[in-house]
């Protein structure tokens, strides 16, 4: 699979040119995981999968307008408004195979991480996450590369609770992530970086390739126009 990042900048303010641009993976120029920006329409994709309605994932949640575009658009819930497609179960898009896998991120919207399999090739992609449940772990064997989310460089992340409910929402660290994923892959891009990368990027990348060196992993610093092929 042809995996081109449009975008790895979080919910934050820019500050680096090659990570302008809010959540958005294209694959193979026809499935785009996540439209942080309304400009990623131009690659005119096939389908359009989105992992949560969190406006840096899915630009039309900011000021709440319905996008009228005539593509199909999966997501986790509804969005007044518009045609969305919501399953929790596998579904085949011109021979990809996609199963949704639920995420714990946060109170008020439903997020999902998406298995990508296409002619023996898996890839995952999550959006914002602490956590995925023991019982969808058993799905991510022998993945080929995991995109997954930067936001937090320590461990624990940023992770609160609901003190009624005691549900937790927000973002795990990346020493987190890599646990989790390493057991799947032996690659994992980053995207969706954090305050933290910002500050000092040299220093960014060195923690990074440390935490690779120490988890025996490839990590790949996604930027926006980063092409990769899995
Ligand atoms: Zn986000
Ligand atoms: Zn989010």
């Amino acid at each position: 699979m042809e995996i081109k990042v449009l975008g790895t900048r979080g919910e934050i303010k820019p500050s680096a040119p090659y990570h302008s641009h809010k959540s958005g993976i294209l694959i193979d120029n026809k499935i785009l995981l996540d439209c942080g920006e309304e400009e990623f329409v131009k690659y005119n994709p096939k389908y359009i999968l989105i992992t949560h309605l969190h406006p840096d994932h899915a630009f039309f949640a900011r000021n709440m307008q319905p996008w009228d575009i005539d593509v199909p658009i999966y997501a986790p819930q509804e969005f007044e408004g518009m045609d969305i497609k919501v399953t929790d179960s596998p579904f085949t898009i011109d021979g990809y195979k996609i199963t949704p896998i639920p995420t714990i991120h946060s109170i008020k919207v439903k997020s999902n991480a998406y298995l990508i399999e296409h002619q023996g090739k898996k890839i995952f992609y999550t959006g914002d996450m602490i956590w995925i449940e023991k019982e969808y772990q058993k799905q991510l064997s022998q993945l080929d590369l995991v995109i997954t989310e930067a936001s937090f460089i320590d461990k624990g992340g940023m992770v609160r609770r609901n003190k009624e409910t005691e549900q937790i929402y927000g973002h795990t660290g990346i020493p987190d992530l890599i646990k989790l994923f390493k057991q799947f892959t032996d690659k994992i891009l980053l995207v969706h970086f954090g305050s933290w990368f910002y500050r000092d990027m040299k220093e960014a990348q060195s923690q990074l390739r440390e935490l690779a060196k120490e988890n025996n992993i490839e990590i790949v610093i996604g930027y926006d126009g980063l092409d990769l092929t899995v």
